[in-house]
């Protein structure tokens, strides 16, 4: 093998590994986003499964799904209002999911949101 020859191959390698550290560095970001949307998501799970559980609890004398905001007719004007599904909405920001219809259903990891509160007070 010529001299020559040898420098163009370790060459061709070195631009090889150095592909293959650019990808490697690329999967290493997509398993850190992974991990933190898993983390993320088994948070909001535990989270939900606590309110589900409470609400399957309580649900003996409610006929609506609790979580589903409940419009109700106002006789005077015949607008849609939020009824008892208001408080449902309040209950649930206060523990700890967004109700705006931003990140609606999500685990506030943020404290305060400002499109849930605006939307509360309504
Ligand atoms: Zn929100």
């Amino acid at each position: 093998m010529e001299k020559k020859n040898i420098f163009v191959r370790i060459q061709e390698i070195e631009s090889q590994m150095g592909h293959m550290h650019s990808e490697l560095g690329e999967l290493k970001l997509v398993i850190k986003e992974l991990l933190e949307d898993n983390h993320r998501l088994s948070l909001e799970n535990e989270q939900l499964r606590k309110v589900f559980k409470r609400e399957v609890q309580s649900a003996d004398s409610e006929t609506t799904f609790p979580l589903q905001p409940t419009l109700v007719k106002n006789e005077e004007s015949g607008e849609d209002v939020v009824g008892e599904g208001y408080d449902n909405l309040a209950r649930l920001y206060h523990e700890g999911f967004h109700i705006c219809n931003v990140y609606y259903g999500h685990l506030r990891t943020e404290g305060d949101c400002l499109f849930c509160l605006s939307f509360l007070n309504k």
